[in-house]
């Protein structure tokens, strides 16, 4: 246990967000999930990334709740999955199966349908309390610019594919410019990154593994960032990356691995599922 819970990002709405969390897409709802935020919770996660579209917040909830730490020292996120129509009765839906009276962060996954009309129903979501913070996901620059100008509550997150190799320097700094903190998902490219020989020359270098590596980067880009495992010894080895810095010639290195030249877009358009 560290004490790396500590280290968090201010939201808009005054909260903190902790700076590293574990995200559980892809892991099956029951036993494993429940073992991998309960593994996290142990090894001193503060923030479990779920959404309804995961099938799993059942085991998320089950999780949190036998851990018997605080339900208030646990920053929960989960999605609006956006082919639903309605944000409020489906976060409704998601806090039972959480077994939890709020969640501390909603975020539309993705921009389905317009960024803006599933807005409305995000913020009465809101102000009932069932969502201490509301925001979005996979939101390019320009749709949260269409946000903003109809938004009565201002977006708080904006969690989107991020790692070297998606770097979307513009899009982070559209965020940075409306207050509206970046997430990084994906900090792995789900896995695919780690065997990359640059990450792995300055893993080498810095006698760090290259999960660390890629996580560090983000972090030193000032984005909170939600690996995910289902093995404790990656899990515990995930959180262990506030005691290194990567110097200049290493940001460097991996800044130069980008694919999408900084783009302001959150995804390729080929890449959106949705559409
Ligand atoms: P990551 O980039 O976090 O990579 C996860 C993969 O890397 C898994 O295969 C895992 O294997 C492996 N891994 C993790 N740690 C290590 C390690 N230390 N050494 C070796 N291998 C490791 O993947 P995700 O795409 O899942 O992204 C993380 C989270 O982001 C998701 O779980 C989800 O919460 C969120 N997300 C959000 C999206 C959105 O649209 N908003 C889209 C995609 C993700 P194993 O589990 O076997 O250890």
């Amino acid at each position: 246990m560290t004490d790396n819970a500590q280290a968090t990002r201010t939201l808009s709405n005054g909260e903190t967000i902790p700076v590293l969390g574990l995200g559980v897409w892809q892991v099956p709802d029951g036993k494993q999930t429940e073992q991998s935020v309960s593994m996290a919770l142990e090894a001193g996660y503060r923030l479990i990334d779920t959404a309804q579209a995961y099938g799993n917040e059942a085991s998320v909830g089950r999780a949190i709740r036998s851990s018997g730490i605080p339900r208030e020292d646990i920053f929960l996120t989960t999605k609006f999955y956006p082919g639903s129509r309605d944000p409020l009765v489906e976060a409704e839906k998601s806090l039972r199966r959480l077994d939890t009276e709020y969640v501390d962060l909603y975020l539309i996954h993705w921009p389905q349908g317009g960024p803006t009309w599933a807005w409305p129903g995000m913020e009465k979501a809101s102000e009932a309390g069932l969502a201490k913070a509301i925001g979005i996901s996979n939101f390019g620059a320009d749709e949260l610019q269409e946000l903003l100008k109809v938004s009565q509550i201002q977006p708080a997150v904006n969690q989107i594919l991020f790692n070297p190799f998606d770097y979307r320097r513009a899009l982070v700094e559209a965020c940075e410019q409306a207050g509206v903190v970046a997430q990084a998902y994906s900090p792995l490219g789900t896995g695919q990154h780690l065997n990359n020989p640059v990450v792995g020359r300055i893993a080498e270098a810095t006698g760090r593994t290259p999960a660390q590596v890629l996580i560090r980067w983000a972090i030193q880009k000032g984005l909170s960032v939600i690996p995910k495992s289902t093995h404790r010894e990656r899990i515990e080895q995930n959180y262990a990356v506030f005691d290194f810095t990567l110097d200049d010639e290493a940001v460097t290195a991996l800044d130069a691995l980008d694919t999408t030249t900084q783009t302001p877009d959150a995804l390729a358009p080929s890449d959106k599922w949705w559409s």
